[in-house]
Parts: structure tokens; sequence; C-alpha cells
């Protein structure tokens, strides 16, 4: 499948793949490239704590931010 970029640096992602993958609107992606073969992978960002970043036990604060329940626990002493 081929796009585009615009002007502004937008690229659309063909509907197909979007359903395929479950991306909708809003959702957030971690773009990593690789320099040497011209790549860039988008991955739909996982959920993982704010301070220490583990994806275990995660109390959801706001929008796209998570804190896992030790450091949940960390931050009341
Ligand atoms: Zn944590």
């Amino acid at each position: 499948m081929k796009t585009k970029i615009d002007s502004a640096g937008r690229i659309g992602i063909p509907k197909k793949i979007r359903l395929l993958l479950h991306w909708e609107a809003g959702t957030h992606l971690d773009i990593s490239i690789n320099a040497d073969t011209g790549e860039m992978i988008l991955r739909k960002t996982e959920k993982s704590c704010i301070c220490c970043g583990t994806k275990k036990n995660l109390f959801h604060l706001k929008d796209e931010v998570y804190l896992c329940s030790s450091c949940a626990e960390e931050k009341q002493k």
C-alpha cells in the first residue's frame, strides 16, 4: 500500500490497515526508525507507569498517564 506525506508532515494510514490493527482516531502511537533501511515503525503505545515504566498493576491518572501501585504507594509516604 502507498501513502503520501502532506506539507505538514502528516500521513494517512489506509483504512484497511487501521481496521486490521484496531487503530481508531485518537490512538497513541510510538514511532521508531531504522535509518539504515529507511524504515519507520509505528506501534500502538502500551500503557506503562509514568515513573518506573512497568506495565503491571496500573492506575489511570489522566489522558494517557498511568501510575503503578508501588509508585503510587511511594508517593503517599
Ligand atoms: Zn511505577
